[in-house]
């Protein structure tokens, strides 16, 4: 479905972001892998992409708070793998806290990962795609893009921003058959989810139990977690032929969460 195309996924060393890049190298797409780990980890996976699946992978240490390093990286992609037709822009943290403490850094961080990144890779990605007029912009957004939660306002404040700026990228590219749209996972269980549970117990003074059923699972009406799968295999459907129709869109995967 994706031979001879090249993707770039940001933040793919982990989670969503290498469930999506692992699929579009199945599906036959070189792929740029990047993101944070210890570097036997990340060497064993992008070398495993290649071995696995008989297509081109390169890692990017690029940092995503950056943007020098981002557009260096959107380049890097294409002068190394020819082009950039697929752009995920996945990479994302999360900090819970009230905001009356939530740390000024935390909060510029969050904005800069989960949000400025995000233009930094589009604005260079696009002058290529347009000139080869295909393109496919996928932004993991999130539940969070669409509805709010307590002690979470630099993330909330930045998936909804992500939001905004998949519209407007899809409006200004939609006649370059470039699409762009925008995931929106409920809880997917994931490195990012894990980590939070902690901070939850000490904002909301809950168990580890009281935090997974009754914060988390509580808002999908499925009570079951997303897989990264599923996500990975509705990014493949966006980036695909197929889809050429669907941009502009804010796409929730969230067990239901966000019909409430
Ligand atoms: P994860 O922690 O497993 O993966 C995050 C990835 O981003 C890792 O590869 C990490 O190294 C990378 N990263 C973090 N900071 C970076 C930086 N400065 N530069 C480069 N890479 C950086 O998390 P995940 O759950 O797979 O999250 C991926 C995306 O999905 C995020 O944008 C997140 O907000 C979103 N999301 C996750 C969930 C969920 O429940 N897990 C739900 C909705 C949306």
């Amino acid at each position: 479905m994706l031979n001879g195309k090249v993707a770039l996924v940001t933040g793919s060393t982990s989670g969503i972001g290498l469930a999506v890049a692992r699929a579009y190298a199945k599906a036959g797409a070189d792929v740029m892998i990047n993101g944070f780990g210890e570097a036997g980890a990340i060497e064993k996976e992008r070398a495993g992409i290649e071995a696995e699946f008989g297509v081109k992978a390169l890692y990017s240490g690029a940092d995503m708070s950056q943007g020098d390093q981002i557009a260096a990286m959107v380049a890097e992609a294409e002068e190394k793998l020819g082009r950039l037709d697929v752009l995920v822009n996945n990479a994302g943290i999360q900090f819970v806290s009230p905001i009356e403490e939530f740390p000024p850094a935390k909060w510029d961080q969050i904005i800069a990962i989960n949000l400025s990144a995000a233009f930094h890779a589009i604005r260079a990605a696009v002058p290529g795609m347009k000139a080869r007029k295909w393109g496919r912009i996928i932004n993991t957004a999130s539940a969070h893009a669409l509805v709010a939660s307590p002690f979470k306002s630099a993330y909330v404040s930045a998936k909804h921003g992500i939001a905004g700026l998949t519209k407007t990228v899809a409006l200004e590219t939609a006649t370059f058959g470039i699409t762009a749209n925008a995931i929106c996972p409920g809880y997917v269980w994931t490195p990012l989810v894990e980590h939070q549970i902690p901070e939850t117990m000490e904002a909301r003074h809950m168990t580890r139990e009281q935090v997974i059923n009754d914060v988390l699972l509580t808002a999908q009406p499925t009570k079951q977690f997303v897989t990264v799968e599923e996500i990975a295999d509705l990014a493949l459907y966006l980036a695909s032929d197929s889809a050429r129709s669907i941009t502009g869109a804010i796409l929730p995967i969230d067990g239901g969460w966000t019909a409430e």
